[in-house]
C-alpha cells in the first residue's frame, strides 16, 4: 500500500452503543472518515449503495477476494460476505484523514495485526452483560432466543477485549463519546 495514515477501529458486542459512539464522533471537527464496508447481502431498505455498504453480488465479492482487494473478509453468515477493500482505506489516506471502523470483534484485530504501528483498537464494552439484556429487551426487536444467542456471543466477545488498546465503558452515552474523542485526538497528535 501507499503512503499510510492512521486507522481507528471501534469493535463491540451488539447494544453496547458503539454506531451511535462512532456517529457522534464523526460529526466532530477530528479529521474522521468512516470506512464503508463491501457487503454481499441485500440492502435493507433505506440503506445506500456507497454510503452504508459497497454492495455486491456473492460473484463479485469472491473475485475481488480472489485478486486480494480486501484488507479482510469474513463469511459473517452463510452466503454473507463483509470485508475492507484495501481501496476504501487508500481513498481516505489519500485526502489525510484517519479511516474509522465500524466492525466486528474479529475483523477490528485482524487489522490492528496489520497495521500495529498506526492504529488505535477500541473495544465499547456495555458496564455488565445484565445491563445488555435489560437494553437488548428494552428495544424490543429481537425475540428471546435471539437476545439468548446475542447475549451468549457477547461474552465471547467480551473475552477480546484484552487485545485491544483501550476498554471503554459505555455507562454513560455523553460521558463515553468524550472520553472517545479525548483518547482520538491524543492518538492523532502523537
Ligand atoms: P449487518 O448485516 O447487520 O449490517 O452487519 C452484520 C455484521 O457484519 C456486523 O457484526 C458487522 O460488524 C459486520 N461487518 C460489517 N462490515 C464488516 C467488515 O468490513 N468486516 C468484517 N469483518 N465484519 C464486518
Amino acid at each position: 500500500m501507499k503512503k499510510q495514515g492512521k486507522l481507528i477501529v471501534f469493535s463491540a458486542p451488539s447494544g453496547s452503543g458503539k454506531t451511535t459512539i462512532v456517529k457522534n464522533l464523526l460529526t466532530r471537527d477530528l479529521g474522521l472518515e468512516f470506512s464503508i464496508s463491501a457487503a454481499s447481502r441485500k440492502p435493507r431498505e433505506g440503506e445506500v449503495n456507497g454510503k452504508d455498504y459497497y454492495f455486491l453480488s456473492p460473484e463479485d465479492f469472491k473475485n475481488k477476494a480472489d485478486n486480494g482487494e480486501f484488507l479482510e473478509w469474513e463469511e459473517v453468515y452463510t452466503d454473507n460476505y463483509y470485508g475492507t477493500l484495501k481501496s476504501e482505506v487508500e481513498r481516505i489516506w489519500e485526502k489525510g484523514n484517519t479511516v474509522v471502523f465500524d466492525i466486528d470483534v474479529i475483523g477490528g484485530l485482524n487489522i490492528k495485526k496489520q497495521f500495529s504501528n498506526n492504529t488505535l483498537a477500541v473495544f465499547v464494552k456495555p458496564p455488565s452483560v445484565e445491563e445488555l439484556r435489560v437494553r437488548l429487551e428494552g428495544r424490543g426487536t429481537e425475540t428471546a432466543e435471539k437476545i439468548e444467542m446475542r447475549l451468549a456471543k457477547a461474552e465471547e466477545e467480551i473475552s477480546y477485549s484484552k487485545d485491544f488498546d483501550y476498554v471503554l465503558i459505555n455507562d454513560n452515552l455523553e460521558v463515553a463519546q468524550n472520553e472517545a474523542s479525548e483518547l482520538i485526538v491524543k492518538f492523532i497528535e502523537k
